[in-house]
């Protein structure tokens, strides 16, 4: 019996959380996970959409195929985790894309026939029947598409159940930041900046917008990541009341989008802003937020006003993320984006079976690091 690889998984985020789920739960395999503080990044602050359809971009759609993938999966990974004892936060029921404003209707339109053109299972409602789908709607609101494709789960909690499911499974954490990865006479060494190595023979990347700043990596990921600034709010309202499903408005052009947890939690997002890493809870974004969601869920203005967070999306280049091996058991998993934790899924089990058969899923090709190496 061959013995099972040696496996490092750098960075503890959603992505680093889901591949080690997958490798312990599904493979076997004992990763160890490096990570000085594993709730620190994107994972923690996202909204939780698993949006495929109204994420559906001109242009984007050989993504489009893994995002309907990656859909499919969280279910059964909600199925995997409750199988352990945990909750993903899941919630079904669909969303609702709203024209909240008079001149936003042909966006609406638009939006519907490129969805038709896709194939994508999408019914259009009048203004009447979108406010009897959910009746927390403005009675001023317009007509809606509304998909049952398009769900959430409790970011915060599915990010916590795969890093606990993973170590029922044999996972462990070192809580250090890794400095450097080295290729050794046989496998890689992971030196965490203190003086220690730390030897695997296979070794994951998946330290979010933080990825490229490991040395040791190909050229190319030095630039291959930058944030993308998102600033969301978390509102706490009475549970059962307030909105039930994920509701995407358009209002004069711009878009906001509100996510209702069972609990009563409901998360309000998102600027969008490259600026760097700038950390700042803007009044302005709070202020925009706010004023867009009372447009057309009038009924939140009564609610706690309970978080104001930032986090940095991963952004690419060519907004794909960045899977693959990009040298004898060196993989990078990273530069998800605004998709992470839909992706988070997908890419987990993809990766993890990459790691475990040294083959990769056929899926995985298009998304391969290698096809960086050519740009400037
Ligand atoms: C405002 C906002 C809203 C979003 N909404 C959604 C949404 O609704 N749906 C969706 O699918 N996606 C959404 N996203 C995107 C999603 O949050 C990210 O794509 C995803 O969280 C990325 O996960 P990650 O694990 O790669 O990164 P992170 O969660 O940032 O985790 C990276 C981890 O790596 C660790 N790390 C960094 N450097 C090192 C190192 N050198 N050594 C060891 N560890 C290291 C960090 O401590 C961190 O814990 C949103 C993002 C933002 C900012």
């Amino acid at each position: 019996m061959t013995a099972l690889p040696k496996v490092a998984v750098v960075g503890a985020g959603i992505e680093g959380a889901a591949a080690a789920f997958y490798m312990s739960a599904r493979h076997g395999l004992a990763p160890v996970l490096f990570d000085p503080d594993p709730f620190s990044g994107a994972s923690q602050v996202a909204a939780g959409m698993l949006a495929p359809v109204a994420e559906a971009v001109y242009g984007e759609e050989s993504l489009l195929e893994m995002m309907l993938e990656a859909a499919r999966e969280w279910s059964s990974l909600d199925d995997a985790l409750r199988a352990m004892g945990l909750e993903s936060g899941y919630r079904g029921g669909g969303s609702l894309l709203v024209a909240s404003g008079p001149n936003d209707v042909a966006e609406i339109e638009r939006t519907h026939a490129y969805y038709q053109r896709l194939g994508l299972a999408v019914r259009r409602l009048r203004a009447a029947e979108a406010r009897e789908v959910e009746p927390a709607l403005a009675p001023s609101s317009g007509p809606a598409l509304y998909t049952e494709i398009d769900n959430q789960v409790d970011n915060r909690v599915a990010h916590r159940s795969l890093l606990a499911g993973a170590f029922k499974a044999g996972a462990t954490l070192i809580e250090k930041r890794v400095a450097e990865v080295a290729r050794r006479s046989s496998g890689w060494a992971l030196l965490d900046g203190q003086g220690a190595e730390h030897h695997f023979d296979k070794v994951v990347i998946a330290a979010g917008v933080r990825s490229g700043e490991i040395a040791g990596l190909p050229g190319y990921m030095e630039k291959a990541l930058r944030p993308i600034r998102g600033q969301v709010l978390r509102l706490r309202v009475a549970p059962g009341t307030g909105p039930s499903l994920v509701i995407r408005s358009i209002w004069d052009g711009r878009l906001v989008y509100v996510v209702p947890r069972l609990g009563g939690e409901v998360v309000v997002g998102a600027s969008a802003e490259e600026v760097g890493f700038d950390a700042t809870r803007k009044a302005r974004s709070t202020y925009e937020l706010l004023r867009d969601t009372f447009k057309v869920l009038p009924g939140l203005g009564e609610a706690d006003l309970a978080e104001v967070n930032v986090g940095f999306r991963p952004g690419t280049s060519d907004n794909f993320p960045i899977l693959g091996e990009v040298r004898d058991g060196l993989y990078l998993d990273a530069g998800h984006f605004r998709h992470g934790i839909l992706l988070a899924s997908i890419t987990g089990r993809w990766i993890a079976e990459a790691v475990a058969t040294g083959k990769a899923p056929e899926g995985m090709a298009t998304f391969a690091p290698s096809r960086l190496e050519a740009r400037p």
